[in-house]
């Protein structure tokens, strides 16, 4: 199914963001969105909230970013101090929502970041991606790619209220499994978020959802309970479900958020246990695996990776965050030199946030790296 919307063109200074930290989700250090507005018009996207600021009618009107391939080339060519670090297309649109078959906006930009070796990772509620799937391969031949569907309900019937002009879920299992067959470098899994409370968090619809990304052969399931309830986003949602055959949950998610954007900390903490327990029974790793650079930034972003996801497992298990921990790991991507020098000069403590906890799990990670062995400088890490 499709929808009649009004397309704008419109040309912009920037065609890349680059982020103070990664996000340690997707990994993405950059964003880019060669379109602003999205045609797959779920109502629950948060894109409609006020803080988004976005300048056109959500539902009816998609802007095509011109030359958006070009501006990103020379955006890349004539910086000096651009490294190729992961690449999260989409956010608050999809790069493969229905008008990219026309445009090609993302198809373009894709090989823009290959020929500049930048490796991606790209969430989709679209089949359209497998038409990218050579310059997919490409780039997780030369760097790193990732691909995740998102998939939240195995009832086609729900999927086509909430996310009525997306890929029917079983397409997108489909587009995963074909993924993951004939493009085995890529890593390929589900992105299991936002579970609708209600509608999404049942057990069989859970199960459902893992055990079929299973089947598909995804390498990652990421889970959230994350639904937002903000402003005109909130009140677009609620409407359309106060005029649906799902009207009843009404009630239930507006005594459940209180008014707040997110539901409570024990709601999620209860979700959280069903899904891990169920992704434990299924075998399916509940983390993206990161891209690692090759140069000075290696081991940073190895022990980087180590401890966000040792707090992000400590959270989900125990329902306790663990934010020295975790800001530990965010400020190591900002390190001008090797984590293993400092190591070596003895100095861990001197890093931001490194406190005895930290470091009793770093040093262990780290006292046999074969790197170690080498001669200190950037060169010695390529
Ligand atoms: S695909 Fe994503 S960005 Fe597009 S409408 Fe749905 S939730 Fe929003």
């Amino acid at each position: 199914m499709t929808n009649n919307i009004k397309i704008i063109y419109k040309e912009f200074k920037t065609a890349l963001n680059k982020l103070k930290y990664p996000d340690s989700w997707f990994w993405a250090r950059y964003t880019t969105n060669p379109y602003s507005g999205c045609g797959h018009a779920c109502i629950y996207c948060d894109a409609r909230s006020n803080r988004y600021y976005l300048e056109q009618d959500f539902e009816n009107e998609v802007i095509v970013k011109s030359n958006f391939d070009v501006i990103l080339e020379q955006t890349i060519r004539r910086s000096r101090t651009l490294l190729p670090d992961v690449v999260g297309p989409g956010g608050v649109s999809d790069a493969y929502q229905p008008i990219e078959a026309e445009i090609k906006n993302t198809q373009k930009l894709l090989e823009v970041f290959q020929k500049y070796k930048f490796p991606i990772n790209i969430a989709t509620k679209s089949k359209l991606i497998t038409r990218d799937i050579d310059i997919l391969q490409k780039i997780a031949k030369d760097t790193w790619c990732t691909v995740g569907f998102s998939i939240t309900s195995m009832d086609q019937d729900l999927v086509n209220f909430l996310e009525p002009f997306s890929s029917p879920t079983s397409e997108r299992l489909k587009a995963l499994k074909y993924i993951k067959e004939n493009a085995p470098n890529i890593q390929v899994g589900t992105y299991f978020m936002p579970i609708i409370p209600f509608l999404e968090d049942d057990d069989d619809n859970i199960e459902g959802v893992i055990k079929e990304s299973k089947n598909a052969g995804a390498d990652f399931i990421l889970f959230s309970p994350g639904l937002t309830l903000r402003d005109s986003q909130a009140n677009f949602f609620i409407d359309k479900l106060k005029n649906s055959k799902y009207k009843e949950v009404v009630k239930p998610i507006l005594d459940l958020f209180k008014g707040k954007n997110y539901p409570p900390a024990q709601y999620a903490r209860k979700m959280h246990s069903t899904l891990y327990k169920l992704a434990n029974d299924y075998k399916i790793p509940i983390r993206v695996k990161r891209w690692i650079p090759k140069d000075y930034r290696k081991w940073n972003y190895k022990v980087s990776e180590h401890l966000l996801n040792e707090e992000y497992i400590g959270s989900v298990v125990h329902g306790k965050s663990n934010n020295n921990m975790k800001w530990a790991g965010l400020n190591l991507n900002n390190l001008k030199e090797s984590i293993l020098d400092v190591y070596k000069r003895g100095a861990l403590k001197s890093l931001d946030n490194f406190n005895s906890e930290v470091i009793n799990i770093v040093e262990p990670f780290i006292k046999n790296a074969k790197d170690l062995t080498k001669k200190r400088g950037i060169e010695h890490y390529l």
